[in-house]
């Protein structure tokens, strides 16, 4: 028998950057069923160890519930639910384990996860990593930071470009692990995916590096994922690759 065909496409990229000595980003993609897909993207802070073990926590934590929600679950979950306590269950354990490892101590880490299933796509996100629609020409930040700079864009203080280069565009407001009690954006309703059009998740090590038109631009110029996907990492490198750099695109195969 021949196996069911592939609903999604999906390719996922990290690279440490020009200037940073260790990743402290972290991705996951799996298929979670023959129409189901599940994409995390984490971007870990806080000491040697401490970035890259939050992330990485985040990323496998949201992708244990997801599964096992879907394991157990009949009839079908709600998945925005699913989405939403995942990501407050890793949190819970990114606190725990900084709590308990002084290596670890003050680790954490932000976390955007989307949930594809079929056309549909449900998102989630903590922090300043991003979430965008893209489809040739037009790209959409479907996610809003949560970070001192886009309290300042909301004010009509400094542009959302001059955020880019805001002596705090790294100050966080949510992240998982630090903070005692963190808000869950979760999308308000289902996505439904164009055959034209892909979800791109991504660490701030892109969105900071380049700008939104930059990221179309490159978008536009590689129909291919994989093509798509390496020319937006080399774009943030060539911009200077200051951070980590993860890119994650997921569309209708
Ligand atoms: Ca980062």
């Amino acid at each position: 028998m021949n196996p069911a065909p592939r609903t999604h496409l999906t390719v996922g990229i990290t690279h440490v950057g020009k200037v940073r000595k260790n990743n402290q980003d972290s991705l996951k993609i799996e298929e979670i069923s023959d129409r189901e897909t599940l994409l995390v993207v984490a971007d870990g802070m806080g000491g040697h160890a401490g970035g890259a073990e939050a992330s990485r926590i985040a990323v496998d934590h949201v992708m244990e519930c997801v599964l096992t929600a879907h394991k157990a679950a009949e009839p079908s979950p709600d998945k925005r639910a699913v989405l939403r306590e995942a990501i407050l269950g890793a949190h819970a354990q990114i606190r725990t384990r900084g709590q308990n490892d002084r290596a670890l101590q003050g680790m954490g880490t932000t976390c955007v996860a989307v949930h594809l299933d079929g056309n549909e796509a449900l998102w989630a996100h903590v922090g300043d990593s991003r979430i965008y629609l893209h489809q040739p020409g037009h790209l959409e930040l479907l996610t809003r930071d949560h970070s001192r700079v886009q309290q300042l864009v909301d004010h009509g203080l400094i542009s959302p470009d001059e955020a880019r280069t805001h002596p705090y565009r790294n100050v966080i407001t949510q992240a998982l692990g630090p903070m005692d009690k963190i808000q869950v954006d979760v999308g308000p309703e289902p996505i439904a995916l164009g055959p034209d059009e892909q979800l791109l998740l991504c660490s701030d090590g892109l969105s900071g590096m380049l700008t939104d038109q930059e990221i179309t631009d490159v978008l536009d110029r590689h129909p291919d994922a994989e093509d798509a996907a390496s020319a937006l990492i080399q774009g943030a490198l060539d911009s200077g690759g200051d951070d980590n750099i993860t890119v994650v695109l997921g569309r209708l195969a």
